[in-house]
């Protein structure tokens, strides 16, 4: 039996805009409960909305990144339900009109072949409070999220594999973080993401019921949460077992998704027009704008670090796979011009010490310019390479600057032709039996005895040197 996997996704992203959608209150995270909050957003009798613009050009940088179509009229709709963290009763939010449709993210996909996932829709919303539930079995309400701007950004269902989905969420978050429309923290909630996920056999064509799984709070729980219902579903199907389509919530203790509550009936949202809100307009000039003032995005990055560093294309997207890591390695190459020897020192002995979160942060203990002076130092061979690792240990570890750890270390590398011969000499008397197998064409022998001069200099013998003098001396 074969089977197809069919992932589509719905994602909300909360917009870093300084007020909130609808209204002047603040939008920021983790203030005292309930101190952001006015009659508009606390949904009292009368109050009117009023549109934020900077959400509207935050939505038109999203839907340009995803290239979709930006539509230049669209409206707003009330969605109708209860529940205590939504006081006015319903959500306002963008059904059939809404602020763009049909783009696509371009992911590498599982073989390593780009792919396009499509995007169907990007709707602008408003986000709801948050219930805190207490140990002592109440609940408390805090309303300062209420009316934070929402882009719900929903794809079409393309994804094959729960690989393919934390693929396609690390490429839209980073795109999303580039633009710097929004934090994108999914532990902070800036950053939620429901899956839709069902399978077709390819031979019948039958298809099980979707699952729409929610309360994933890591890229790395969409992956499990997929791959856990396509066993499910596909140990149901071959038992001739059906279902009906549900709710489930990922269970992260348990690795398992847990039935939350089954759909027997299509959700009655009763949306009607929002009647406080005319059309948003959007004319090509305004469009225009904002695209203007638009951050470069992470695939044109990687392009210009191919061109103008010459990086190979995997190292230009390793680099540029985090936006601080990409900013960094620009700053350092504005003091050390050897973008190749920086690409290598980032791809290994950077990338393997500095710690890059999930949220794209890195604390970096050096400035740029002292990274820049220790790869000058390396190049001009005033230490060696293997010296010049330690020092960006200690750098790392201590925060010292790496000119008072080449002079506390004795790190600086002897270049002086005299010294060298000496150790030269030193060796070549003690190591007569090698002297005697090079003679008699063994010429491996040197790189045994370059290590004995390292050995006898403390590691600190310019071992290029060596090498010229000891194969000078031999050949005598
Ligand atoms: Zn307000
Ligand atoms: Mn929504």
């Amino acid at each position: 039996m074969s089977y197809k996997t069919i992932v589509g996704l719905e994602i909300h992203v909360e917009l870093s805009t300084k007020t909130k959608a609808f209204c002047g209150c603040e939008n920021a995270y983790g203030r005292e409960p309930n101190t952001c909050t006015c009659p508009v957003c606390l949904g009292l009798p009368g109050a009117t909305p009023v549109l934020n613009k900077g959400a509207v050009e935050r939505a038109i940088e999203i839907a340009t990144a995803f290239h979709m179509t930006i539509n230049h009229k669209s409206t707003f709709s009330r969605k109708n339900y209860f529940y205590p963290d939504l006081t006015k009763g319903y959500q306002i939010t963008q059904t059939d009109e809404a602020i763009a449709n049909d783009g696509y993210i371009e992911i590498d996909s599982e073989s390593g072949e780009p792919k396009k996932i499509g995007i169907h829709q990007i709707q602008l919303e408003e986000d709801t409070g948050k219930s805190l539930h207490t140990d002592q079995g109440t609940t408390l309400m805090d309303y300062n999220r209420c009316g934070v701007p929402l882009v719900e950004i929903v794809t079409d269902p393309d994804m094959s594999s729960g690989l393919e989905a934390r693929l396609f969420l690390e490429k839209l978050r980073n795109t999303l973080r580039y633009l710097g429309v929004s934090d994108v923290k999914m532990e902070e909630g800036s950053l939620r993401c429901d899956v839709n996920v069902n399978i077709k056999d390819t031979e019948s064509g039958e298809r099980s019921a979707i699952s729409e799984v929610k309360n994933l709070n890591s890229f790395r729980a969409v992956e499990k949460a997929i791959d856990y219902e396509v066993n499910r579903q596909i140990e149901l199907m071959e038992k001739g077992e059906t279902e009906l389509r549900a709710t489930r919530r990922w269970d992260d203790a348990k690795n398992e998704t847990v039935v939350m509550r089954v759909k027997h009936t299509a959700n009655d949202y009763r949306f009607a027009p929002e009647g406080d809100l005319g059309p948003l307009f959007i004319d090509d000039a305004w469009i225009e704008e904002v695209q203007s003032r638009m951050a470069e995005l992470p695939d044109a990055k990687v392009e210009r670090f191919i061109d103008q560093y010459g990086l190979k294309e995997y190292d230009a997207k390793v680099i540029c796979g985090s936006k601080t890591v990409a900013d960094f390695y620009e700053e350092v190459a504005r003091h050390f011009d050897d973008y190749e020897m920086l690409s290598n020192w980032f791809m290994t002995e950077f990338l393997r010490r500095i710690e890059v979160t999930d949220d794209g942060e890195m604390d970096v203990p050096f400035e740029a310019e002292d990274f820049a002076y220790l790869l000058e130092q390396i190049k001009s061979s005033k230490i060696n390479n293997n010296a010049g690792k330690k020092v960006f240990r200690k750098m790392c570890e201590e925060g010292k600057k790496p000119k008072a750890i080449i002079d506390e270390e004795g790190l600086a590398q002897i270049g002086d032709v005299a010294e060298i011969e000496a150790f030269v000499k030193e060796v070549l008397d003690e190591n007569p039996e090698s002297v005697e197998q090079y003679r008699n064409g063994k010429d491996r022998v040197v790189g045994f005895l370059v290590g004995q001069v390292m050995k006898k200099s403390r590691g600190k013998a310019n071992p290029q040197m060596a090498n010229e003098l000891l194969t000078k001396f031999l050949k005598q």
